[in-house]
């Protein structure tokens, strides 16, 4: 079979069974489901509680949360009009998530608020391993505490979530980029920094030189690498508070035993950053090594309108990376479901009551599957078997006459006649009687 059609480049099907696209496994659902469990029981255990925002914000939001100059905002945003009101495909939750908490006066439950969330987001960016144009996303937001215990906490969350899933080989590493002053006076120090070595620059980091400097230390080219290893670094231009936050976040760190690398050029891309600054490296990913990352981002809450300042802190994690180090570090994902039990029919009467019986047992917590298409009895045992059930139940004339059906133990291949009435208590077991 065959179709005109296929899905947009940059986006994927996730379906029952993994399969291949482009040289990158796309894991099926049950995987998605059980990452997605395992992340909801650490979510759980930290008391974070779940938020959903809406896939489509006014693009003034995230253009305004994420930065103007940001590449997210200048070229990567699915955005379209429809009379008056400009729309985006969320590129990121952080900035949906302190709009809900703003509009509901999430303040108001008192305390700090500590959400999660998990879902899609677009980018219009080449696509290539590890990098798509609809990605999956979860990551928390710790909005209204100022402590570098926060910080701390997140970090840990999300090393946490790593933990319960497996994924051994990962770095963290940290920053500060200090408040606004200090990025200001930073920028500028890079900025005449680099003027001198304006023609060895890329035309790309070139280009930032004039609108987003800081971008140009996410540079992955080795010349520019080694021209940046005299560049000034942003730690020194921050304020002894920043500082004095930044050091208790290391020590804090030690205290869980959660090892780190300083890494002075580690910005982040937005602009609603301040403070600490994080990143997970996963060793296995290559180019695209960042599962993911976060940090403070105090100024968000007044870019985006807030009245008061709001401190807040959290990271973003992608999944199809993470399932690039899981598929890298061989951790053993689940596949597709099988049911319990497979009633093949012999018949129109058969049909007749496995239609009805079925039912019944999936009402009394069986899970049962059956031929919907009236096929041969060899074709409906060869499904039972490709299924991998724990029993199937036949059901002909003969058996119905009896009122009894043949139960085979398929693992053991085993057979017996089960009463229709004891059916129910039999196949909830994982034995014949
Ligand atoms: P960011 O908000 O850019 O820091 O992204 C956080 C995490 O989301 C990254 O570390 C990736 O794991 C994931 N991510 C971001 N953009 C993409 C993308 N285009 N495709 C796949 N994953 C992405």
């Amino acid at each position: 079979m065959s179709t005109r059609y296929q899905s947009i480049t940059g986006t994927f099907d996730i379906l029952p069974e993994a399969y291949d696209s482009g040289g990158t496994r796309i894991p099926g659902t049950p995987a998605w489901q059980y990452v997605e469990s395992t992340i909801r029981e650490v979510m759980g255990r930290y008391h974070y509680e779940e938020i959903r925002t809406p896939i489509l914000e006014p693009t003034e939001l995230v253009a305004r949360g994420i930065g103007e100059q940001t590449d997210i905002v200048t070229k990567e945003m699915f955005a379209f009009e429809r009379g008056d009101t400009r729309y985006v495909l969320r590129p990121e939750v952080t900035a949906p998530v302190m709009r809900a908490f703003l509009q509901h006066h999430l303040e108001q439950r008192g305390g700090v608020q500590k959400l999660y969330y998990i879902g899609p987001c677009f980018r219009a960016e080449k696509p290539q391993k590890g990098r798509y144009r609809q990605f999956h996303q979860f990551g928390v937001e710790i909005i209204g505490a100022q402590t570098p215990r926060a910080d701390v906490e997140s970090i840990g969350l999300m090393m946490a979530c790593y933990q319960a899933l497996g994924i051994g080989n990962t770095r963290l590493r940290i920053n500060t980029i200090g408040g606004v002053e200090a990025r200001q006076k930073y920028v500028e120090a890079l900025t005449n920094f680099l003027e001198p070595y304006r023609d060895d620059l890329s035309e790309a980091s070139r280009r930032r030189l004039e609108k987003n400097p800081l971008r140009i230390l996410d540079t992955k080219l080795d010349h520019e690498k080694e021209i940046l290893k005299e560049a000034p670094r942003i730690v020194d231009y921050v304020t002894s508070e920043s500082r004095q936050h930044f050091d208790e976040v290391k020590a804090r760190l030690t205290d869980l035993d959660i090892s780190y690398e300083e890494d002075p050029f580690l910005v982040r891309g937005l602009d609603y950053y301040t403070e600490t600054a994080y990143e997970v490296h996963s060793e296995h990913l290559g180019a695209q090594s960042a599962l993911g990352g976060g940090g403070r981002y105090d100024l968000l809450a007044a870019e985006i309108g807030s009245d008061r300042p709001v401190p807040a802190v959290g990271f973003a994690a992608g999944f199809e990376r993470m399932f690039l180090a899981l598929e890298a570090e061989d951790v053993d994902l689940p596949g597709p479901q099988t049911p319990d039990v497979f009633i093949v029919a012999l018949g129109e009467s058969a049909r007749e009551w496995t239609f009805e019986t079925a039912h019944e047992l999936r009402d009394a917590g069986v899970s049962v599957h059956y031929d919907l298409k009236a096929r041969s009895m060899r074709s409906q045992m060869r499904e039972a078997d490709r299924q991998q059930v724990q029993f199937a139940v036949i059901i002909g004339d003969q058996e119905l006459e009896k009122s009894a059906a043949a139960v085979k133990h398929m693992p053991s291949g085993e057979q017996v006649d089960v009463p229709f009435d004891e059916l129910a208590d039999v196949l909830h077991g994982n034995e014949l009687p």
